[in-house]
């Protein structure tokens, strides 16, 4: 049994108390500042050191090269699909607790011996604050491994109800034929561990890809992992060249599932390659394609809202981790009788926001860090550039970037005089929030222009007092959000209390932090047995 005292892992406040905290915070970011790792490829349990032109840098000090990241082959992928292979049957006929007990065990060195190295590693690398590193890379990245434990323990005892006498029906929860392939994202090293933990913990052996900008903080994990005894060739680690690795993971015939969070174009492609491989006879069953993809998240605000917590909210959830969430609140639409003074509470919420490097122990104090990478800070260069030269649309407050240093953009609130403007349906994945001020009368059509504005269906918050303006919400935007928040951020689900994911062009809607992601990774045979 899963011992009975599960909760979420606390958060550690890192308040100017903590002194022996921070004091270990420090010198885990000195220990990776000071060095530049040489990231390996993990196949079979085995190192495979390689020469190559590919760096992870710190994005809050692009000077600093922070690894150096082996890059897959063809062949080396080959040899991961062949070592997932061979450590198959032994991995799956463990008896589960005994795989359960390995995810235990690492959420604990997760949550102890290396909590401030996995903060340190994902800061650095991720340009989160201590505070995002801490709710991600730590406590969701154990939570997740702890409550899937106790979900598999729930789903694994669902058996068949009816047996007549002489006969004893029971379900057997089989791991998937071949080998799962994990695509993981570089914004959450949660979502990392997550996308390769499901799986494994019911017997599955992954190939994972990691995000390029996330290998320090992911070859981390991998280590906690085989400390708590993963066995070899369970999990296999291959960076590299995203187009190379798919081709020969989707090409292959023992591949059966999918298991990806990341853009929605990326998504769409792999899907449509996976389906022509289908139809052309490579595979043996039908792939389980499980993804988690972006989003267009809205607040809507109600006249009767308390339009603090509603200002407060907004600025959370659209600025907290740089925007880089697919939760992330992109677009908000507040009456016009509210809209002067949210936009000048809101404004003046932002212009106290530091933007800044958060990972030089002298200035863990910026709020904001930096975005991902160059691609990313130029994309959202782009926007606001858009946004300065389209007479439809206002920068009521940021719009500044610079990457001198590191890549930084200032937390951004852009007005636009119609909800029908592109900045309503196009996701920026940064600190760019567009508002629409809309006539109080109008707010049931209002929010059928939020239901049709993009093809997501992610996250959305209503902020009312009125009971029926609520209902009104729920009942009008049903499938624009697969989260649903009523006075609270479009952000934040928390493992096992707010189950995460969207449908429509945000995901397959699995629900990560539940027991239903576990279903995808298992294939049911039932087993009937005659006395
Ligand atoms: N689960 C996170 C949240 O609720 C977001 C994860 C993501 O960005 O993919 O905010």
């Amino acid at each position: 049994k899963v011992p009975p005292t599960l909760t979420n892992e606390p958060v550690k406040e890192f308040n100017a108390t903590q002194q022996k905290d921070w004091d270990l915070l420090r010198a885990s970011i000195t220990k990776y500042s000071d060095d530049v790792l040489d990231i390996p490829l993990v196949i079979n349990g085995e190192r495979i050191y390689k020469r190559s032109s590919k760096t992870q840098v710190n994005p809050a000090k692009h000077s600093h090269v922070l690894a150096n990241v082996a890059q897959a082959t063809p062949e080396d992928v080959e040899a991961a699909i062949k070592a997932s292979g061979a450590a198959k049957a032994k991995w799956a006929s463990m008896p589960w607790t005994d795989r359960a007990a390995i995810f235990l065990k690492a959420a604990d060195l997760i949550s102890t011996k290396y909590r401030y190295d996995m903060l340190a590693a994902t800061m650095l690398g991720q340009g989160k604050n201590v505070y995002q590193a801490e709710i991600d890379s730590v406590a969701e990245l154990a939570d997740f491994f702890r409550f899937n434990v106790k979900y598999a323990e729930e789903l694994y005892s669902q058996q068949p109800i009816e047996s007549s006498p002489g006969v004893w029906n029971r379900a057997e929860y089989r791991p998937l034929e071949g080998f799962v392939y994990a695509v993981t994202p570089f914004n959450f090293t949660a979502i990392a561990g997550n996308l390769v933990g499901a799986p494994a913990l019911m017997g599955n052996t992954v190939v994972w890809k990691p995000s390029d900008t996330a290998v320090l903080s992911n070859y981390l994990l991998l280590t906690i992992l085989e400390e708590a005894g993963l066995p070899a060739g369970v999990v296999n680690f291959v960076p590299g060249n995203p187009v190379e690795v798919t081709d020969v993971v989707t090409g292959h015939k023992d591949f059966s599932s999918l298991h990806f969070t990341g853009s929605t174009k990326v998504f769409k492609s792999l899907y449509g390659r996976i389906a022509g491989n289908l139809a052309n006879d490579v595979y043996r069953d039908y792939p389980r394609i499980v993804g988690e993809t972006g989003g267009k998240n809205f607040h809507l605000v109600h006249e009767s809202a308390a339009v603090d917590h509603a200002v407060l909210s907004t600025l959370r959830g659209a600025f907290e981790f740089q925007g880089q969430k697919c939760s992330a609140t992109s677009r908000v639409y507040v009456p016009q009788s509210m809209w002067p003074e949210f936009k000048q509470k809101l404004s003046s919420a932002m212009q106290s926001i530091t933007v800044g490097n958060t990972t030089d122990p002298d200035l863990l104090n910026n709020f904001m860090g930096p975005v991902i990478h160059e691609q990313s800070f130029e994309k959202l260069l782009s926007v606001l550039e858009q946004a300065k030269n389209d007479p439809e649309l206002t920068i009521v407050q940021g719009g500044n970037t610079d990457k001198s240093v590191g890549f930084y953009v200032q937390p951004t609130l852009i007005e636009a005089s119609s909800p029908d403007h592109e900045f309503f349906s196009t996701e920026f994945f940064g600190p760019i929030l567009t508002a629409y001020a809309y006539p109080d009368a109008e707010f049931a059509s209002i929010m059928e222009k939020i239901d049709t504005a993009s093809q997501y269906g992610l996250t959305g918050s209503i902020f009312a007092r009125d009971r029926t303006a609520v209902r009104l919400a729920e009942e009008k935007l049903r499938y624009s959000a697969g989260n649903f928040y009523i006075n609270d951020k479009s952000t934040g689900a928390v493992v096992g209390q707010q189950w995460f994911g969207g449908g429509r062009m945000s995901g397959t809607n699995d629900k990560a932090g539940s027991g239903n992601i576990l279903t995808r990774f298992v294939s049911i045979r039932s087993v009937k047995e005659n006395f």
